[in-house]
């Protein structure tokens, strides 16, 4: 694998290119660094280089590089902030819970029982994007987008949830302009949620973009990208 800056400072440059092309500041646009294909002293060196986001998508992957990097005694902003990017099992809930700032990957109403359900208990409201499946593929998690604006109305029985955006997962694709139209339609429904939820003013942010299709996402408007291999690479087993 290369050393993290040279990633760093290629995947930076193609950001301020699609923020350019796009009209958009580049401060609007945020990074998490998936690490969920390295280890932990990758990871640290992600974290060390300046990427203070982390994601990864299953806690039993993640765990290790937790407890290393966030339980100890150093002061909150010596630490990553952590994003829960996989689908999560209503159980589990409770593990990420207070580990994990923002969770990308809310589809379904028990999850939110659960989510709020820790939350709760630990007195902590969590930031979260609800998953859209856009693009209709039957292996992609998400609700339906026509299902946005009951299930945004059904999370007010959730006050420990704080709906902040949405975020989708593209279909992979060998030419990255064809993901376009999932990424648009994702701003659109943003568009129309901010118009005629009550969490309106609330839901300002777009996850969408992985390594393949970022700086596309940028141009159609992601506030957060979620980047692994192309960032902090990828160790083979
Ligand atoms: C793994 C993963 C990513 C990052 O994937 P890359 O293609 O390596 O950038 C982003 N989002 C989700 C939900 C993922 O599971």
């Amino acid at each position: 694998m290369k050393r993290i800056q040279e990633h760093i400072q290629d995947v930076e440059a193609r950001i301020d290119a699609a923020c350019q092309r796009s009209g958009r500041r580049r401060e609007d646009v945020h990074v998490i660094a998936v690490t969920k294909y390295v280890s932990l002293e990758r990871a640290r060196e992600a974290f060390q280089g300046g990427l203070r986001h982390l994601g990864e998508n299953r806690w039993q992957d993640a765990k290790n590089k937790w407890v290393a990097m966030n339980g100890g005694e150093e002061a909150a902003e010596d630490k990553p902030v952590w994003h829960f990017i996989g689908s999560l099992q209503s159980n589990k809930a409770k593990d990420v819970i207070g580990k994990f700032t923002y969770i990308h990957s809310l589809d379904r109403l028990s999850l939110a029982e659960a989510i709020h359900k820790s939350a709760s208990a630990l007195q902590v409201e969590v930031p979260c994007f609800i998953q859209v499946n856009v693009s209709g593929e039957a292996s992609k998690q998400g609700i339906q987008p026509q299902e946005l604006l009951p299930f945004l109305d059904s999370l007010r029985a959730f006050p420990s949830i704080k709906p902040i955006g949405l975020m989708t997962m593209a279909p992979y694709e060998a030419e990255p302009e064809e993901t376009r139209p999932v990424f648009r339609a994702l701003r659109e429904l943003l568009g129309e949620a901010q118009k005629k939820s009550s969490f309106g003013h609330e839901l300002i942010h777009l996850s969408m973009g992985m390594s393949n299709d970022f700086e596309v996402a940028i141009e159609e408007g992601a506030t957060w990208v979620r980047l692994g291999t192309i960032l902090v690479g990828k160790e083979e087993e």
